[in-house]
């Protein structure tokens, strides 16, 4: 079963023949339940049927969520962002050209067991983090980047209509030996919502995305920051995940520690860099992914270090 939200993901597979929902359920009307935009001293609120530009726009996020509204400005292009929704864009698929055109025969996401093309192909976007001798592929959005870095929660009812909720983090899964189940929602679970608490380093955040093209295109390598500072850059929280390199939203707890209490600079932040991508695995053309990761992780924080902050002084240079 699937549900069709703006259906920028969904209908082009379908097209494709690489999902063949039996039932198709239009959500569309759920947006006066699930599609506010709600913001207070604790946390932000986002339905799952708000439209990725008007999150991108609203003021509350800009200002306290940089790095959310700079993950889906960055994101596909004006007319996609005003059809998708947030939750459609947490659940997309990957863009790995074998999975997407059925004329390959080998691809274990899509034909579990059949093998898996990209590994001797054509694999210049795909991941080098958390990648299984079964599928490389990579997760392709950035929204969730964003949400996985500031930890948050997703809103879910099940299929009876009892509600529940789970971590950001939780939801996609490794590939492992089963790619072709790639996340931890059951079939016929509705995402309502996100939920992301408000701390004191999401106003010190942003996005940084590297790319072939400058608009409209996908993640090479990507870093959602988030920074607490205290005086003289001196780091008291990080919180670090990586796009366009991993196999699923990517949150680099030992980037994150590996700055835990030093002064952010160009030092400390290669140290981060280094410690997000040792156990990378790196397969044919892309090699040149880890270098590049590292590279936009030291630049975002370094950047994220040097945002002038309201009410933080202490760390403006
Ligand atoms: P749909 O296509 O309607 O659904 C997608 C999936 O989510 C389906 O499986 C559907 O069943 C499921 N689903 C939807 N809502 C729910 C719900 N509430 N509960 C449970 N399941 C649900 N994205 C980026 O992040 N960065 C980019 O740079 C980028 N570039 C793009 C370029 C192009 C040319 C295109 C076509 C897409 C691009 N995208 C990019 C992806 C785009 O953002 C997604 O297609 C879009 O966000 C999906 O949202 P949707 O509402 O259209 O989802
Ligand atoms: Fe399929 Fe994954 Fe291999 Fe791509 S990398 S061909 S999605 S199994």
């Amino acid at each position: 079963m699937q549900f069709l939200a703006g259906g920028t993901t969904l209908l082009d597979l379908m097209k494709l023949d690489v999902i063949r929902p039996a039932h198709l359920i239009n959500i569309n009307a759920l947006r006066h339940e699930f599609g506010a935009i709600e913001a207070d001293a604790d946390e932000l609120r986002l339905g799952a049927l708000v439209r990725m530009s008007a999150a991108a726009d609203h003021p509350a996020i800009r200002r306290d969520y940089p790095v959310i509204a700079d993950s889906l400005r960055q994101a596909a292009s004006p007319q996609l962002r005003n059809m998708a929704t947030l939750a459609g864009n947490v659940l997309q698929r990957t863009r790995c050209p074998y999975y997407r055109d059925t004329s390959w025969k080998a691809c274990n996401r899509r034909e579990p067991g059949s093998g898996c093309a990209a590994r001797d192909g054509v694999n210049r976007r795909l991941a080098v983090l958390g990648t299984s001798e079964y599928c490389i592929a990579h997760y392709p959005g950035d929204f969730a980047n964003a949400l996985v870095a500031l930890e948050a929660q997703v809103s879910i009812l099940d299929a009876r209509g009892a509600p529940y909720t789970m971590p950001l983090e939780d939801l996609h899964r490794l590939p492992g030996s089963s790619p072709h189940i790639e996340t931890n929602l059951p079939d016929g679970h509705l995402i309502t919502g996100f939920t992301v608490p408000a701390q004191p380093w999401t106003r010190r955040s942003l996005y940084l995305k590297i790319r072939d093209r400058a608009s409209y295109d996908f993640a090479l390598a990507a870093a959602a920051v988030a920074l607490d500072l205290g005086p003289d850059r001196m780091v008291r929280t990080a919180r670090i995940a990586l796009g366009g390199v991993a196999t699923r939203p990517w949150r680099s707890h030992e980037a994150e520690q590996a700055l835990q209490g030093w002064v952010l600079d160009e030092t400390a932040a290669r140290r981060a860099a280094e410690a997000a991508f040792r156990d990378v695995s790196a397969q044919g053309q892309a090699s040149f992914k880890p270098e590049l990761g590292r590279r936009t992780l030291v630049r975002a924080l370094l950047e994220a270090a040097a945002l002038p902050v309201s009410g933080d002084e202490d760390a403006t240079p």
